[in-house]
């Protein structure tokens, strides 16, 4: 059951029927039969969407510690949670986290779900399960088993992965013995089965780890232009300016998007290091320069890889401006109509005939929707309304609040008239 409502809000009003838009301007007088939700105080956007996501790990942070903090540290705290990931337990953790996605404003999100010796596909398939009722789009990326390259078993989990239902083909070539041979053994998968590619590139800050030229050279030979997505390149920002540029034009060349993912990648790398403390993130003013689609995404929401997480993809915003210098309004556009693109789902535009994707959020402006990230929001899947989250707040003046006791002296009485005077100082 899709909404036919009008939805007022700061600039207008839209009438959105049959999960379309099909008008917006000013406000329209409401038909019979049509819900109107008065949102006059609200700043209405194109939902955000989530490009990049583990959800098969979602909220284990806690049951399987990484002291490290770094890569390698969660790689092997991810393998020992293994046992524990059950079918059932994957899609209650799921469950929730898509939850929270949706009623921050998502109303899609990418998957990329370990498909590997010690797990097999039981995560797949259970989020293949989750997929079918989730609030959200929901597309799952088999995450091919590394060492990928001659090892027989990881190729026959991730194409059984995919006849299970994934969505995309992903692989993590860095950590393969032939980073340039997994590119290209997992480019001819995707493109065998018609299917997106996204891989994990790198997620180092080592510059000699680079395999982005030959994912390029990859996703031409098999036809995989707009189809093929770079997720981290964490080794492209540690390249000098000159490498930079070159790469991003090759990457723009051949139709690939990025994904950054700063969270992560700012927590888990650069630790350790001898020197002056490099960064986790790509090169993201050369790809935007050279016109790559940067989307950015959380990563891990609460995981061994990283410990926090709001699922929240103003949080992710937020990173983008203080860590990659993006302007407020480019990062909500990177967490948004770039993740879309990247998923190559319809582009939202608060116009007639676009989808009716939409989120409302207690906000005058995109900056201050990205800076306060205020939790009053409400959210609209395909033309219904899938979440709404109100504040209550009960704001009391410093005079009338009751200080805590224990060692300390009782607060001095106010003054009469000089309310601002109390307090202890
Ligand atoms: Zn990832």
């Amino acid at each position: 059951m899709t909404d036919r409502a009008v939805i007022r809000h700061a600039a207008g009003a839209v009438r959105i029927a049959d999960g379309v838009i099909v008008s917006a301007g000013p406000e329209p007088a409401a038909r019979p039969g049509e819900q109107v939700h008065d949102l006059t105080g609200y700043l209405l956007l194109p939902a955000p969407a989530e490009p990049h996501v583990h959800l098969d790990k979602a909220l284990l942070a806690g049951r399987i510690p990484n002291p490290a903090g770094d890569l390698t540290g969660a790689i092997g705290a991810s393998r020992r949670a293994y046992r524990t990931m059950t079918a059932d337990d994957v899609a209650e953790r799921a469950g929730r986290a898509l939850r929270e996605a949706a009623a921050n404003g998502c109303t899609a999100v990418r998957s990329h779900v370990n498909c590997t010796s010690g797990i097999g596909t039981t995560a797949l398939r259970a989020l293949a399960e989750v997929r079918r009722t989730a609030p959200v789009t929901v597309q799952l990326v088999a995450l091919a088993g590394f060492p990928f390259t001659g090892h027989a078993l990881h190729r026959r989990l991730l194409l059984d992965a995919i006849e299970a239902g994934a969505d995309v083909v992903g692989g993590v070539p860095a950590l393969d013995p032939d980073p340039p041979r997994a590119v290209h053994e997992l480019a001819r998968i995707a493109a065998d089965h018609h299917l997106p590619l996204d891989l994990h590139l790198d997620e180092t800050t080592d510059p000699a780890v680079l395999t982005l030229r030959e994912f390029a050279s990859a996703v031409r030979e098999h036809a995989l232009e707009g189809r093929a997505t770079a997720s981290h390149c964490v080794s492209l920002g540690q390249q000098d300016a000159s490498a930079r540029a070159e790469v991003a034009h090759l990457l723009a060349d051949a139709g690939i998007a990025v994904v950054v993912l700063p969270q992560t990648n700012l927590g888990l790398q650069g630790r350790n290091a001898p020197g002056p403390i490099p960064r986790g993130l790509t090169a993201v003013a050369e790809l935007l320069a050279a016109g790559v689609p940067v989307a950015a995404g959380g990563d891990n929401w609460r995981d061994m890889f990283n410990p926090l997480g709001r699922i929240d993809p103003l949080e992710t915003a937020a990173l983008m401006v203080a860590a990659a210098h993006l302007t407020p309004a480019q990062a909500y556009h990177a967490v948004s109509a770039a993740s879309r693109r990247v998923m190559g789902l319809p582009e939202v535009r608060l116009a007639p005939g676009y989808p009716a994707d939409l989120l409302a959020i207690a906000a005058s402006s995109p900056e201050e929707a990205v800076a306060a990230a205020s939790p009053q929001r409400v959210v609209w899947r395909a033309g219904r309304r899938i979440a709404a989250t109100r504040l209550v707040r009960d704001e009391m003046h410093w005079t009338d609040m009751r200080l805590p006791t224990g060692n300390l002296e009782p607060p001095p009485r106010p003054a009469a008239g000089r309310p601002g005077s109390a307090g202890r100082g």
